[in-house]
This record gives structure tokens, sequence and C-alpha cells, in this order.
């Protein structure tokens, strides 16, 4: 019986170890084909997820003078695997923007209001491409295979309800923290695309000030006024935006950049562009 139960903790371990070493479940091609997926799935739900044609010039224009400057970074390794996509989600009360494994980027125009530049923009979009890029669904996705079977193996159905209360929250810990460990590294590579643009590559913790000035969080994640509605999503899935100001903070130091916050209005934070091709053209 001791035996079984050391086997099955050592399963445990080589799951957690493995985690750890970023296994990828899919491939990137097959990626590519669930972001696809996806995408029609996104498409079909306007009600959820309302992309509107009216939105159309604005989604060219960042497309264009954004998007596809940041994806001709060198950094970029999946540009000609997987079928890079911007679009814009008419839903001004999120202040967000996400990636599906494969490349396809959804920005909300909450987030569109909510932020003044162009830098600030790119750092957004540099964050979600990171994502794709270091393939993190794929590998979460990985870690939730792992861990269910490891799970299975060390708890029956005769087990106590503790036990396996215990177990499923351990993994669910596991993922949460290897998922804080994407948001940091897609913050890092962020800097990395944008230094070949002509955008300030800092530009991905503009938002983060922006909101710590509004106080709407607070370090360790807190929220507290009246845009705590909008930003519950983002807070829930962005974790510790103060410590990240501080994370790319000490990146951009590193480099021998000077810094600078969104309050900034040099040229390479393009503020009026921003304001005049972006935020006055949206409805
Ligand atoms: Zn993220």
């Amino acid at each position: 019986m001791k035996t079984i139960k050391t086997l099955l903790l050592s399963v445990i371990v080589f799951t957690l170890t493995a985690c750890s070493a970023g296994i990828s479940l899919y491939s990137p091609q097959e990626q590519v084909q669930i972001g696809k997926q996806l995408d029609q799935e996104i498409r079909a739900n306007p009600k959820e997820y309302p992309i509107d044609k009216r939105d159309a010039q604005v989604r060219d224009y960042i497309d264009k003078n954004i998007f596809r400057p940041i994806l001709a970074s060198p950094a970029i390794k999946y540009r000609n695997v997987f079928p890079y996509q911007l679009e814009i989600i008419h839903n001004d009360s999120v202040i967000n923007a996400f990636a599906t494994p494969g490349g396809y980027v959804y920005v909300y125009t909450g987030l569109l209001k909510y932020i003044d530049s162009e830098a600030a923009l790119a750092g957004v979009l540099a964050h979600e491409i990171g994502h794709a890029e270091n393939e993190h669904a794929s590998k979460r996705m990985f870690d939730a295979m792992l861990l269910q079977t490891g799970s299975s193996l060390l708890v029956k159905d005769s087990s106590p309800e503790l036990l396996k209360i215990g177990v499923a929250l351990g993994a669910q810990g596991w993922i949460m923290k290897n998922s804080r460990k994407d948001e940091d590294q897609s913050d890092q590579v962020s800097f990395e695309y944008l230094k070949s643009t002509k955008f300030y590559p800092g530009g991905v913790k503009f938002m983060f000030e922006k909101m710590r000035d509004d106080g709407s969080v607070a370090a360790g994640g807190g929220s507290g006024n009246a845009l705590v509605k909008a930003l519950k999503f983002f807070t829930d899935s962005h974790p510790d935006p103060i410590k990240r100001i501080d994370v790319i903070n000490s990146k951009i130091k590193d480099s021998g950049m000077p810094l600078k916050t969104y309050k900034n209005s040099d040229k390479d934070i393009f503020k009026s562009e921003y304001d005049k091709n972006i935020k006055k053209k949206l409805r």
C-alpha cells in the first residue's frame, strides 16, 4: 500500500516538474486550428463579442501603424506560422484585451478609450502577441491535463472529501502561479518586440500607471472606485499591476533607456496621433 502511495506521489512530483519545463500540449499548427475555431465562435456571438463594422477604420489604422510593425520585430518567431489578426470588440465597459492560441488578438473599446497613447496601445498589443508567441494557453492546457491525470490517480472516489478538494485547489494554485509567470513573460517580451519599432518600448506599464493614479488598483490587486466593474475582468486575469510596473521599470533601467510614464508627451509616445486617429474616431 505504501509503495503505491510513494509511486503516486512521484507521479505528482514529475507532473509539477514537467509543468515548469513549459511543455506545450498542441503543435503550433494545431494552435492555429484552435485559434481559428475560437475566432469563428467569437464572430458567431455578436451579443457577447460585438465586432462592429463601424470600427473598421480604427481597426485598419491600428493594424497598419501599430500591430504589423510589432509583428515585423526580429524577435517574433511565428510570424509565418500564425495568421496574426486584430479585431476590436465594441464594449466600453471592458478594459481588456486578449489573444487566442495561434495569434488572434482582440481589444475592447473600453481599453482603447481608457489609454492615452499609441505607445500604451503598442505595449498592450505586444503583450498579447507575447502570449501567442510563447504558447501560454497551450502550455497551461498541458498542465491542466497532467494535473488532472495526477490528481485522479492520487484521489479515488472513496477518498475523503477534504483530500479531493485539497488536490483540486493545489492543481488550480499551480496553474494560477504559472499564469502569473505568463503575464510577467509577456510584459518582458513586449519590451523586446517594441525595441525595433518607433514606439517607446515600456508602454505596457502605462495603463497600470493610470489605473494606479485613478485608485482603480492597489498593490496586491485590490480595487476601490467606479472603474472597479470594468476592471474586474482585467485584474482577475492580470494580477498585481503595481508589481508589474516595478518589473518593467527595472527592465527599462537595465536597458539604459530613460524612464517615462503615461504622463510623458515625448515624440515616441505618440499621444496626439492616438487622440486624432483612434480616440476621436471611436463612437
Ligand atoms: Zn496577459
